[in-house]
């Protein structure tokens, strides 16, 4: 049966349900409004087709059949209007993003994918004023094209000239479009392969700002094929892909959507039982690669992760922060690579990045679209893992935004007259390599690890791998390693296979463990403790290793699917935590513990000549804005600094990034 479509659309919009939209979009001054396609669907399966093959056309129809409706519903408001756009609500199915091509071109798809890359919201001209140079008349002209097109000739009867015109900006008309790129979801990504992404271009001030990078949408919308370029006498052959946005549909993050089926479910839920699950959790991480068990154990807290608490007047993050530091024949790369795999959503990248936007966000400049805020990988493994390689080789801009997104979680941006906070609540799995190569055991950890103290700071777990010959160990290992060649990977089969483990963990991510009364008198008796074996001033364990204790017990509870975080939960955590301190040059056995130490890297009497020297630079610079060299010199040696002391003090502040040079001779506090 053949429809009239616009007929068909007036049917369909004279339901209760659109002449509310219709009169709710008049009452807030819009001009687009939603349209269900199951309603075009249950309507007319014909027309629902033609919607798909021919939106362009069906479109127009849909939209005078609105205007038609609202002349009903807000005849004031139609009567202000110039036209209505009709967004279509979600499609039946979702497109994957590496499947869109010449096919879909000209027709309606639905994608789904993570947004990578905004521009700020720019006019677009709809309708260009041309003034003729000859006699001054004003010429309109509806543009659709990537360029501006003049008119072929002036509209002045009495001229009507081919040329020459003049752009007439202020009676021109405008919306707002803004262009956006979305990638792959990392979790959908084939293993190995590098994400396909689309380009699309949003118009109407409706669709304003709908996503920013890192939010994950639907996108429906239609796909086109345009030239990039203009070459004089033709277009090429190749076109570029793109989609017209139709509508954003805004999806939640949570990568609890992996299909669990009840046979899983009961699975993961008899694996739980096991009194012995936490060791069989941890066998199944990288099993092929032999020791280094606490390691895993740290990764396997972090896969599961703590519960985040919105206090009042700040928010503790539930993700926990792991530093894997390692001599370079160290297992610490496959090992990040394995965790990125049984994570429900993880993104793998080494600190150089692996695109401009690096680790944080960019801001980048683009021929084409000028300035663009892109999302690194922090932001794209959002409510998931990220682990970075090597991070100690991570760019500048990395180094300052990193801190704010490992504490707060967010990625603010200020630059190039874009303004944004993007979200990245993740969990850091990072790897470095020492920074003379090999870990040097006379030196502390910071001066090892190229990375500031202020960095360190906000990892929860730091490990040191070292590759030092142990013949009993390099036996063991040796072993091992000739096993799996002989068995061909038989030998190594983990208790709980990669695909269920991944399950397992998405499946425990959504319990929220509470610590029962005795988990939280053993924490805290073991800070007490720990605080009490600092004396002289210096700080032994702060409360961000407190924080850090909660956050893995929470972690523990999570793998064994408890709702209640236990003593033994509590003592695992305080085993691993006193296992970092260790590692990173503590003696937890003689509880000389400084913390502090370790986190800021300065030894208390140099602490103390920071600290002097620090005021004599504020001092000298409250007179003058800034303090010159030679008079910090001169009165941190009045106050008993050597110089040779002072020139390695100042260095060091230069290298934290506490004090910079303004200028030549000139010290200046951040
Ligand atoms: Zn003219």
């Amino acid at each position: 049966m053949e429809v009239d479509p616009q007929q068909a659309f007036e049917e369909i919009l004279s339901s209760e349900k659109y002449l509310e939209r219709l009169s709710s979009m008049a009452n807030r001054g819009v001009e687009a409004f939603t349209l269900d396609f199951e309603d075009v669907l249950s309507y007319n399966f014909e027309l629902a087709h033609s919607l798909v093959d021919k939106p362009d056309e069906l479109l127009k129809h849909a939209s005078n059949a609105a205007m038609q409706r609202l002349r009903v519903a807000s005849p004031d408001y139609a009567e202000q209007v110039k036209g209505l756009t009709v967004r279509v609500s979600q499609l039946p199915e979702v497109t994957p993003i590496r499947e869109i091509g010449a096919k879909h071109v000209g027709k309606l798809v639905m994608v789904e994918g993570v947004v990578v890359r905004s521009t700020p919201v720019q006019p677009l001209v709809v309708t260009a004023a041309f003034r003729c140079r000859a006699c001054g008349e004003v010429t309109p002209v509806p543009q659709d094209g990537e360029f501006l097109r003049q008119p072929y000739r002036c509209q002045n009867p009495d001229c009507h000239r081919s040329g020459c015109f003049d752009f007439v900006e202020s009676e021109s008309e405008y919306v707002d479009s803004q262009s956006l790129r979305i990638q792959e979801l990392p979790e959908e990504l084939p293993p190995g392969q590098i994400p396909t992404s689309l380009d699309l271009k949003a118009v109407g001030s409706d669709l304003r700002d709908a996503a920013r990078p890192g939010d994950q949408v639907k996108v429906v919308g239609v796909v086109r094929a345009s030239s990039t370029f203009m070459p004089k006498g033709g277009r090429p052959r190749t076109l570029k892909i793109h989609v017209d946005v139709n509508n954003i549909i805004p999806v939640s993050r949570e990568p609890e959507s992996l299909n669990i089926s009840p046979e899983e479910e009961a699975k993961i839920k008899e694996l739980a039982k096991d009194p012995w699950v936490h060791k069989k959790l941890v066998q199944s991480i990288a099993p092929s690669m032999y020791g280094n068990e606490h390691v895993k154990e740290a990764c396997l807290y972090l896969l599961f992760g703590g519960v985040p608490k919105k206090l009042p007047d700040i928010n503790v993050r539930g993700d926990l922060n792991v530093l894997i530091v390692g001599d370079p024949s160290t297992f610490k790369s496959q090992l990040l690579r394995y965790v990125v795999t049984v994570a429900p959503r993880g993104v793998y990248t080494s600190g150089r990045g692996t695109t401009a936007a690096g680790l944080t966000a960019s801001v980048i400049r683009t021929e084409k679209e000028g300035v663009t805020l892109e999302a690194g990988a922090m932001v794209l493994a959002d409510r998931g893992i990220v682990a970075i390689d090597e991070i100690d080789k991570m760019r500048p801009e990395d180094r300052v935004a990193i801190h704010t997104a490992m504490e707060q979680q967010v990625v603010p941006v200020a630059k190039g007259g874009i303004v944004a906070t993007l979200n990245a609540r993740t969990a850091v799995l990072a790897a470095a390599n020492p920074q003379f190569g090999r870990y040097v055991e006379q030196r502390t950890v910071i001066e090892n690890i190229n990375l500031p103290p202020t960095i360190l700071s906000r990892f929860d777990l730091i490990f040191i791998l070292k590759d030092v010959p142990d013949k009993e160990v390099d036996a063991k290992v040796s072993r091992h390693v000739l096993g799996l060649h002989r068995t061909r990977g038989a030998a190594v089969q983990p208790p709980i296979e990669q695909e269920l483990l991944r399950k397992y963990v998405a499946y425990a991510r959504n319990i929220t463990p509470v610590l029962t009364p005795e988990a939280e008198d053993r924490l805290h008796e073991f800070y007490l403790k720990m605080r009490q074996a600092s004396s002289d001033g210096s700080m032994a364990i702060t409360l961000r290793q407190l924080e850090s204790l909660v956050r893995i017990a929470e972690a523990r509870a999570r793998a064994a699917l408890r709702a209640e975080v236990t003593a033994e939960d509590a003592e695992a955590a305080i085993l691993i935590m006193n296992r970092s301190l260790q590692d990173v040059g503590i003696d937890t056995s003689t509880m000389k513990v400084d913390v502090d130490t370790i986190m800021t890297g300065k030894p208390k009497s140099m602490r103390d000549a920071l600290a002097v020297l620090l005021d004599v630079i504020f001092e000298l610079q409250r007179e003058t804005g800034m303090a010159e060299l030679k008079a910090v010199f001169d009165e941190a040696e009045r106050r008993g600094i050597p110089a040779s002391e002072c020139e390695r003090l100042i260095a060091q502040l230069k290298r934290d990034g506490t004090v910079y040079e303004p200028r030549e001779g000139y010290l200046k506090k951040t």
